[in-house]
């Protein structure tokens, strides 16, 4: 199953000739009876191993059962962020693999992954932080990971919002620089994966709940159960996320796992003023700046264990907080909401009930919808 390839001039061509020639970029098969494995997930793990499992080990009558859609996971949720400078060797080993990874990833799966290694930097905000954080560039450089200390001024030449004033809250005492740290486009990891898996003769299945795990006498996988019917195979890899536990346990296996959101939002797009990505882990804040304009912030996590995909108004007005202290010139872009309780009134029309009512929702060629 060739795939059509992209390139410059097939972007060119396609552009002029009325984007009338691009073939669909993976199908959309109906579950066969019989697989050699399963993988449980479509996100960015689940599609990438079903992707190697055919590329590398040529195992290639894979089915990968999303429940929703590709990438409706934390694939499609994340802050984007790309970095390898952790402090163990093994981690260090792990991530800077993935690392490398990426900086072929595009070419390898000829899909643009948006990757930037635009730089990763993390604060120090405390005599602890400055011990901590020196500690990983130590432990990074011995184990051949780039990072580097820098010092106030240093750090906000490399990010020139970064506000280092000395009376701030959690002032900023040094950062460590990982520069080939950064950020990719999250919907293309899943989409990158899934075209390429596809053209392997990979099923990618959505709307397929897997509800059941069925094991034999002797314990051996047997195949699952699937809101679309029974799939026998006997092998089935669980890669749901913070649903694994729940599916795990399908097959009376407890996994020591415990599921809390982490959080995070995104600004109306702005112009490129962000050059890099920031990372606080004292205030649990991170900020970059997407290649569509967004702010792109990271937040902390709820403090219960839960599902759901829902956002919490208090962790990110915290957040907010941090993030405008760090870098005060982003206040007028959430001030008047926080400040006020009411959006601005520019926003005002734009409210949850037109969902209802369609008041600016059916206004024909209105570009309001995109809001
Ligand atoms: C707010 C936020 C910010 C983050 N920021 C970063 C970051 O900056 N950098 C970084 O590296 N990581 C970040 N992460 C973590 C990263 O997003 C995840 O580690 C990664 O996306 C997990 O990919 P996955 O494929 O394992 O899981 P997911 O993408 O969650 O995919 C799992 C899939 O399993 C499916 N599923 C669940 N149950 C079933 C079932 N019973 N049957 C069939 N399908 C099922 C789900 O629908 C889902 O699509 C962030 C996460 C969040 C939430």
């Amino acid at each position: 199953m060739r795939k059509q390839s992209f390139s410059a001039l097939s972007l060119l061509w396609r552009g002029l000739s009325g984007h009338r020639s691009w073939q669909q970029q993976w199908r959309k098969p109906e579950p066969k009876p019989q697989y050699d494995a399963i993988i449980v997930g479509g996100g960015g793990h689940g599609l990438g191993a079903a992707y190697y499992l055919a590329q590398e080990h040529g195992i290639r009558n894979i089915a990968v059962l999303e429940k929703g859609w590709i990438g409706g996971g934390n694939t499609g949720r994340n802050t984007t962020v790309i970095r390898s400078n952790y402090l163990f060797n093994e981690s260090a080993a792990l991530y800077d693999h993935s690392l490398k990874l990426w900086e072929d990833l595009s070419g390898v799966l000829n899909y643009n992954m948006m990757f930037s290694q635009r730089g990763v930097m993390m604060l120090a905000h405390t005599l602890h932080d400055i011990q901590v954080i020196k500690r990983h560039v130590h432990a990074n450089r011995c184990n051949g990971v780039d990072n580097e200390w820098l010092e106030p001024e240093q750090a906000k030449a490399f990010c020139p919002p970064l506000n280092i004033a000395g009376d701030i809250r959690y002032p900023v005492l040094g950062a460590a620089l990982q520069r080939r740290g950064g950020t990719a486009r999250h919907d293309a990891v899943a989409w990158g994966y899934a075209r390429a898996a596809d053209a392997l003769g990979v099923d990618i299945i959505e709307n397929c709940e897997v509800t059941g795990i069925r094991r034999a006498a002797n314990g051996a996988v047997e195949g699952v159960e699937t809101s679309r019917g029974y799939i026998q195979a006997p092998k089935v890899g669980v890669s749901a996320a913070g649903h694994s536990s729940v599916v795990m346990r399908m097959a009376g296996v407890h996994l020591p796992l415990e599921s809390f959101p982490l959080q995070a939002l995104v600004s109306e797009p702005i112009k490129p003023i962000f050059p890099c990505v920031v990372m606080s882990n004292t205030i649990h804040a991170y900020i970059s700046q997407s290649d569509k304009g967004e702010l792109v912030i990271g937040a902390g996590t709820d403090a219960y264990t839960s599902y759901t995909q829902r956002g919490g108004l208090h962790i990110n007005t915290h957040t907010l907080e941090a993030i405008c202290e760090l870098f005060p010139q982003f206040r007028h872009l959430f001030a008047w909401t926080i400040a006020r309780d009411e959006p601005h009134p520019i926003n005002a029309p734009f409210t949850i009930e037109r969902f209802r009512d369609g008041y600016l929702i059916d206004e024909a060629a209105a570009a309001a919808v995109a809001h």
